[in-house]
C-alpha cells in the first residue's frame, strides 16, 4: 500500500487536519510547525492532541511530517535571523515530543552570499545546538532546487551537513521531486542512476520522506515552482515510476501541489487508480 497525503493546515487543530487526511484517502499529512511567516505558537490543546493520537492510531497512519516555516534561515549572514531559527527549531522539536509525529523537515538555508562552505558551517552550528540527546524525532534536510543562494541542492551538500552533526543518527533527508528535477537530477530519464547516486553519497537509509510535486520549470532550471501531478515538466509517468520504485515505495509521499484539499484528493485518487489501489471511501 502506498503512503500518501498532502500539506494541510492545522489552524483548526491537529485532529481536524488528521481527519481531513483520512477524508481525502490519505494516511499521512504534512503541516507547518507554526504560521508560515514564523510567528509564535499557540499552547497545545490537550484534548486535540489526544484526538490526534487516536485518529493516527485508528487509521494506521504512516509517518507524519512537521515542516519548519520558510522564514527559518539557518545560514543567513544576519545573526538575528540565525538566532530566531535556532530558538524556533528548539521549540518545534520540544513540541514534537508531545505529538504523534516524529519527522521534522527543514530547508537547510540560503547562505546570502557567504558561500556554500560557510553556509554549511552555520547550518551545522544550529543543528548541533538544537538537536540534543533527548530528542526522539528525525530532523530531515529537504533537497532544494538551488534557487538564489540555497544550500542543499546537491546530495553532497546534504551529506556534508549530516556528517558534521553530532547526533547524526537523528538526521535524515526529504527529497522533493520538483526540487531535485530542477536542481539537475534527471528523475524522468535516469531514475535508477539518481537513486544510486543518492544511495552512494547520502545513503538510502537516511531517506525518510518525499515531497511529491511536478515542476512548472524545466530540468536543471534551479527554479522552485510546484505544478500539479502530471501538469508539469516531470509528468505523470515519471512521478508514478518514482512512487512505485522498489527502493522508494515504502516512503510517505506528501503532495505540495498548488491545489486545495479537494484538488489534493483528486490527485491522490488519480495516483491510487493508476497504481491499482482501490479506495473504499
Ligand atoms: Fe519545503
Ligand atoms: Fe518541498
Ligand atoms: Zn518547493
Amino acid at each position: 500500500m502506498i503512503n500518501i497525503g498532502s500539506h494541510l493546515s492545522i489552524s483548526k487543530g491537529y485532529a481536524h487536519a488528521a481527519n481531513t487526511a483520512v477524508k481525502i484517502n490519505g494516511n499521512t499529512f504534512q503541516y507547518f510547525s507554526r504560521n508560515p511567516r514564523g510567528g509564535s505558537v499557540k499552547a497545545l490543546n490537550e484534548s486535540d492532541v489526544e484526538d490526534f493520537k487516536r485518529i493516527v492510531k485508528e487509521n494506521n497512519f504512516a509517518p507524519i511530517l512537521c515542516h519548519a516555516p520558510y522564514t527559518y534561515n539557518l545560514c543567513s549572514s544576519n545573526p538575528n535571523t540565525r538566532e530566531f531559527a535556532k530558538r524556533s527549531i528548539k521549540q518545534d522539536l520540544e513540541r514534537l515530543e508531545l505529538l504523534p509525529c516524529k519527522l521534522f523537515n527543514i530547508h537547510p538555508g540560503s547562505h546570502t552570499g557567504q558561500g556554500i562552505e560557510k553556509g554549511i558551517e552555520l547550518i551545522v552550528e544550529i543543528l548541533n545546538d538544537a538537536i540534543t540527546e533527548d530528542i526522539t524525532s528525525f530532523v530531515l534536510l529537504e533537497s532544494m532546487s538551488g534557487k538564489g543562494t540555497e544550500v542543499g541542492s546537491k546530495f553532497i551538500e546534504l551529506k556534508e551537513i549530516i556528517d558534521r552533526v553530532k547526533y547524526k543518527e537523528k538526521m535524515g533527508v526529504c527529497l522533493d521531486t520538483c526540487h531535485i528535477f530542477s536542481a539537475g537530477y534527471d528523475i524522468v530519464n535516469n531514475l535508477d542512476e539518481v537513486i544510486d547516486e543518492f544511495d552512494e553519497i547520502v545513503g538510502l537509509d537516511r531517506l525518510k520522506a518525499v515531497h511529491l510535486n511536478d515542476s512548472m520549470n524545466p530540468f536543471a532550471s534551479n527554479k522552485d515552482r510546484h505544478a500539479g501531478i502530471g501538469e508539469g515538466e516531470i509528468g505523470l509517468e515519471a512521478l508514478i515510476n518514482f512512487i512505485t520504485h522498489p527502493k522508494l515505495k515504502h516512503l510517505p509521499f506528501l503532495l505540495e501541489t498548488p491545489y486545495d484539499v479537494e484538488g489534493h484528493k483528486r490527485e491522490i485518487d488519480l495516483i491510487k487508480e493508476i497504481i491499482g489501489e482501490k479506495n473504499d471511501k
